[in-house]
């Protein structure tokens, strides 16, 4: 299907690929997605590569956001500004685990656990001892 030249995908409705957009026509299973193993392999192909790249860049910001706490820590930091951490590329719409308490944004990067505020980040700290 296309819309404005764009290929809008798949239409259940219409029995059309969805990779191509092309009719699928008469032939072959009710359910059948797309016309051809070409257009199946495309499809998946692409749809491997685009999560590929989504999980690499959640592990990228995850992991940066993880040695900028480990610093601190090693520093003998629990709390620090937001801006400079954002500044140091912290970001904190990537978290592993999160939960309110006591009113509180609770945060988890991996091990390594936090109070997040809308200026600070504070009371870090390791949860395993192992290291
Ligand atoms: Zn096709």
């Amino acid at each position: 299907m296309e819309t404005n030249g764009i290929k809008t995908g798949y239409c259940p409705g219409e029995h059309r690929c969805m990779e191509c957009g092309e009719p699928l026509g008469e032939y072959g299973r009710s359910d059948r997605k797309f016309c051809s193993p070409h257009c199946k392999d495309g499809y998946n192909n692409r749809k491997r590569h685009y999560l590929r790249g989504v999980r690499m860049r959640v592990e990228t910001a995850l992991s940066r956001n993880h040695s900028i706490l480990e610093r601190l820590l090693e520093e003998g930091r629990t709390s620090a500004q937001l801006a400079d951490l954002v500044q140091m590329g912290f970001k904190t719409d990537y978290v592993s685990s999160f939960r309110k308490a006591g009113g509180r944004d609770v945060v988890w990067c991996y091990d390594i656990k936090y109070v997040l505020t809308p200026t600070k980040v504070m009371r870090i700290e390791r949860l395993s001892s192992v290291l």
